[in-house]
């Protein structure tokens, strides 16, 4: 047809390498007519091979050369293709973050953090070959892929239930558990895996992704190092995380939140010897949302360092509004409590406390601060000094929830605490089993005999009382005599037993 091309072959270079050459040509007729073909011929190799490196880049992840997102929604979506399809396999998609990858990176530098990331890819990369070699039969290799940052997924293919799936996430874990040398350095990492399954319920590529990212945040949620399968209610829980998250950013200046407070009595007199402070949240369309839900939400995203000072100042300045309206009936003492995460920005605690003690003109021995058993232990040194410094500005210390953690009462005496409040599980458990009522009995006298003040939280029936009182337990709490209720109504809470 008077033309040709352009075609495009590959030919051997006499020095041995391959290049690409792209003929294209016309037929020319001249004067004489005479027939000729123009034939131009282009070496396009350079391009090719930027081509190529193109190709391979949008899928490729630059820093480890695993594959990056877009290959692994594209392999994920053939997966799911595959199931969906008659004879295909079942699989599972593991999420993996690495734990506490951020203190590599601020210790160490990112070129450490880079090093520690290639060395964690090295691994995943040998745990998919393996597996390529060790299934061929059942099913298509694993593939291995980095998403950014510290985040890797595994797709594995042939995994029909939640325990293979866990015997894999297991694998992964001891693997990943070996010291990596960064830097002339041995470092430890640990990886949070969440797992989803296919159901073939005809999840798409994403949902699956999303379900394993909800389940790894899961397993964050439950200590590091953990794995945990993705179920429905995950993701209920953790949408209502997040919203709750949101609203209780606005939640001080919409003026949601109040401070409730619950009588602590005198078991002797039966008289009100202090109220502890308990934070209440009532959102126009959630309702009442309890304190065991957003605390830890506030705690993780660190809004409780904020709503902690909030609630700091207003039972300070609480209890100086009863002094002046109702002199010596007054609660004498006001209990708050603290979170770990108040405890680990330790100056500004302090400051705090002084700030809130001076706006109120309130004496430090009327302020009683709450500290749970189990966050003293976790880092018993730091919580020492910080409580010896609050100590030192006057206040009192209480251990909270005695009971739940692991500390003897010996360890007791090591920390400047003024009063030791038990748990209410041992409360509860006084009347019916005379095991605890031998440990209460026990725990009553090391507190009473070290000097400190015991408080019996949860206290429900008077039969609770009496035992309590022969234990020769001081104070108590709960709901027989009271529960937290607004500050307006805490001089009348104790009525009723005044009256009986
Ligand atoms: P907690 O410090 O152990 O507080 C005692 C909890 O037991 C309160 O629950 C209280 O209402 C409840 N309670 C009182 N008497 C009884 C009873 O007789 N029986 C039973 N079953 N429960 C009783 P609440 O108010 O829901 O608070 C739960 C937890 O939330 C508190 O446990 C505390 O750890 C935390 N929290 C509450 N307010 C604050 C706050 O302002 N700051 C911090 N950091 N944590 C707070
Ligand atoms: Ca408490
Ligand atoms: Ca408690």
């Amino acid at each position: 047809h008077g033309r040709f091309g352009p075609c495009e072959v590959q030919y051997r270079h006499q020095q041995g390498h391959l290049v690409n050459l792209v003929f294209s040509g016309v037929q020319v007729t001249d004067a004489q007519r005479r027939r000729f073909l123009w034939l131009n011929v282009q070496d396009v190799t350079s391009y090719r091979a930027l081509e190529r490196e193109l190709r391979l880049a949008a899928n490729q992840d630059r820093l480890t050369g695993m594959a990056n997102r877009t290959l692994l929604l594209r392999e994920l979506q053939a997966l799911v293709e595959q199931a969906q399809g008659d004879g295909g396999t079942p699989f599972a998609v593991l999420f993996l973050d690495l734990d506490r990858f951020k203190l590599v990176n601020d210790t160490l530098g990112h070129d450490a953090g880079d090093e520690l990331l290639c060395g964690i890819a090295g691994r995943l990369r040998n745990v998919a070959q393996a597996s390529a070699a060790n299934t061929a039969d059942v099913a298509a290799p694993w593939l291995a892929a980095r998403l950014g940052g510290d985040e890797f997924v595994l797709l594995v293919p042939g995994v029909a239930d939640e325990a293979a799936a866990c015997r894999v996430a297991q694998h992964l874990q001891a693997v990943l558990a070996a010291p990596y040398s960064v830097r002339q350095q041995s470092i430890h990492s640990s990886a949070s895996i969440g797992i989803a399954l296919w159901q073939g319920d005809g999840a798409s590529a994403e949902a699956l992704l999303r379900d394993a990212d909800i389940a790894m945040y899961e397993a964050k949620r439950r200590g590091r190092g953990n794995f945990v399968v993705y179920d429905q209610a995950m993701r209920a829980r953790l949408t209502r995380a997040m919203q709750l998250e949101g609203e209780l950013r606005h939640a001080v200046s919409r003026q949601q939140l109040q401070v409730a407070y619950q009588p602590i009595v005198d078991l002797e007199t039966g008289l009100m010897s202090a109220v502890e402070a308990l934070l209440r949240w009532t959102h126009p369309t959630l309702g009442a949302v309890p304190p065991a839900e957003f605390i830890p939400l506030a705690e993780e995203s660190g809004q409780i360092v904020a709503l902690g000072e909030w609630v700091l100042r207003q039972s300070c300045l609480q209890w100086a509004a009863w002094q002046q309206q109702h002199g010596a009936a007054a609660p004498a003492m006001v209990s708050v409590n603290l979170s770990r995460v108040q405890l680990a920005v330790g100056p500004r605690l302090l400051e705090t406390v002084q700030a809130a003690l001076a706006a109120a003109t309130m004496p430090p021995a009327a302020l009683q601060l709450e500290i749970t058993e189990r966050e003293v232990m976790k880092d018993p040194a730091a919580a020492r000094a910080l409580m010896l410094a609050l100590a030192g500005l006057g206040v009192r210390l209480a251990m909270d929830d005695f009971g739940t953690g692991t500390s003897s009462l010996a360890c007791l005496r090591d920390y400047p605490f003024h009063t030791i409040k038990i748990h209410r599980s041992f409360v509860t458990g006084l009347s019916q089993d005379p095991h605890v009522l031998a440990v209460a009995h026990a725990t009553v006298s090391v507190i009473e005999n070290l000097g400190m003040a015991s408080v019996a939280e949860g206290i429900e029936d008077p039969s609770e009382v009496a035992t309590l009182q022969a234990l020769g337990c001081r104070y108590g709490q709960g709901l027989w005599f009271a529960p937290a209720v607004p500050a307006d109504q805490v001089m009348g809470a104790l009525a009723r037993h005044a009256a009986g």
